[in-house]
């Protein structure tokens, strides 16, 4: 691995040198191998299991790499902390992977930092696979994640509410500057640092940009906010609750980042909470929208100074964008939702339809993956046709007619909601055994077979059937925890 740092350019006061903490007994636990390949890893640490325990647990530093940990704000839960940055995190440096795209390496777990606010600065095994197997999963469905190369073992406990064996994952992300960044510096009134943070940004994230001085940065937030979009949009397509939407886990580059208490929506519910300290529903299934554009205006407050001295003027020119988020984003949603019942465009009389398919989901407590998969299966299957119908009433039949008006085939229909719509996703009660199998007996077997069938999401294979039975209970009393 090749690593340079351009983020060590910004200047100190965008982040503390700072070197992990060794371990005692570092083995490791889970490996990307194809992520590795990507990464460009040379074969003869790949061969070396032990060489890749003390590099990703920090007990070994490449040359090349200087670990910082970077600083940053954020609003958790709506409020504002003027410092946080990485308690538990440090980030080794950047590579350049096979096609020439770059990469930050960041081991997180590697011990207490500058950031550290009285915690240990460690990570438990749970949390750690649970990034890893969620990342890999939300890679392998398409949707834009940070990604996982390792999970260590440490060899050491950590202490929480019991406990736990210890652990470091490797987290690769395109960057990891967050909106909290950008709150970092404009918190502090460093306009300088705010201004070439933006700078770096365009850069690094968005070339295309550079030409549009003096509209560069106005640009910038309205091309965030599309990427923002995207990936809410996206979470939805599949279920996916992030559970921890605070500004300093939106990541600028627009990846999922954080999978702290993330979970899956098994039954359709627009209200859907499983974080244990997300007591008001902040983070819930639907709010995600609502949360993204607030998340937003937070954002585009940072760079109100850059864009126009005056503020007045300033506000004139960026409140339309926080006040589009919402149309804009229920254009991109139905858009979704259209390639979900295989609709290759959505028009505006499409739209009862739409809410009338998920109402119908709603009231009828129907799991969200399943329904969708049965909905693609029954265009070639008159049983499940028959079946399904039954459930929908005549909205099926309206359906099936909006589809013959399109001037494609069946089978291309059915090609465009199979891409749609997984036929597996990591379901919690599977996440949780997969866990509990990591923590008490250290095997991965379980670990290994939840990754394989999680990477072809789309397709059935053999194991697929083991993994997309329904929790017992619903999953009407399961919670998640923050991964401190
Ligand atoms: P998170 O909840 O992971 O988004 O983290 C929020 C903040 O708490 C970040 O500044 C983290 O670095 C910090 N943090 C979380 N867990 C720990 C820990 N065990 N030790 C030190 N800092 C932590
Ligand atoms: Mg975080």
């Amino acid at each position: 691995m090749n690593f340079s740092n351009s983020y060590l350019g910004l200047g100190s006061s965008f982040y503390k040198k700072e070197q992990p903490t060794a371990v005692q007994a570092p083995q490791l636990f889970l490996w990307n191998s194809q992520l590795a390949e990507q990464l460009l890893v040379s074969n003869d640490y790949q061969q070396d299991p032990i060489t890749l325990a003390e590099i990703f647990s920090g007990n070994r530093i490449l040359s090349g790499s200087e670990p910082i940990a970077t600083a940053y704000a954020g609003h958790q839960f709506g409020n504002f902390v003027p410092q946080l940055g990485d308690g538990r995190a440090h980030l080794l440096g950047e590579v350049l992977d096979q096609y020439g795209k770059g990469w930050d390496i960041q081991l997180k777990g590697s011990g207490p930092t500058f950031f550290s606010r009285g915690g240990d600065g460690r990570c438990a095994i749970g949390p750690a696979v649970r990034e890893f197997i969620m990342s890999e999963a939300m890679d392998a469905l398409g949707i834009p994640t940070t990604r996982s190369l390792a999970v260590v073992t440490t060899g050491e406990p950590v202490f929480r509410e019991t406990v736990l064996p210890g652990a470091v994952v490797t987290r690769v992300a395109s960057s990891h500057i967050r909106v909290g960044t950008f709150q970092y510096f404009a918190a502090r009134g460093d306009f300088e640092s705010l201004k070439n943070l933006c700078d770096y940004v365009i850069e690094r994230h968005y070339p295309e940009l550079e030409a549009e001085s003096p509209q560069r940065y106005i640009k910038l937030i309205d091309t965030v906010i599309e990427k923002q979009i995207r990936l809410v949009v996206e979470w939805m397509r599949v279920g996916f609750i992030h559970g921890v939407m605070n500004t300093d886990n939106t990541s600028v580059a627009g990846e999922t980042i954080d999978y702290g208490p993330c979970a899956m929506m098994g039954v359709y519910n627009p209200g859907t909470v499983y974080s244990s300290i997300d007591r008001m529903g902040r983070y819930a299934f639907a709010n995600q929208p609502t949360i993204m554009q607030w998340n937003m205006a937070r954002f585009s407050e940072c760079l109100l100074p850059l864009i126009d001295t005056d503020s007045e003027r300033a506000i004139e020119q960026v409140q339309p964008l926080i006040v589009e988020f919402g149309n804009r984003f229920k254009q991109a949603y139905l858009q979704m939702l259209g390639r979900k019942l295989g609709l290759i465009a959505v028009q505006p009389e499409d739209e009862k339809l739409l809410f009338s398919f998920l109402n119908c989901l709603e009231l009828g407590e129907m799991d969200y993956t399943i329904t969708f998969d049965r909905l693609t299966k029954s265009l070639n299957s008159e049983a499940i046709s028959d079946q399904i119908k039954e459930a929908f009433g005549e909205d099926y039949d309206l359906w099936r007619l909006r589809l013959n008006q399109q001037d494609v085939s069946i089978e291309e229909i059915y090609q465009i909601m199979k891409h749609n719509n997984p036929v597996v996703i990591p379901r919690n009660h599977h996440m949780e055994a997969v866990i509990e199998q990591c923590e008490t007996t250290r095997d991965v077997t379980k670990a290994e077979n939840f990754l394989k069938v999680l990477r072809s999401p789309y397709q059935e294979i053999e194991e697929t059937s083991q993994y997309q039975d329904l929790p017992l209970d619903g999953d009407k009393y399961y919670q998640t925890f923050c991964g401190t």
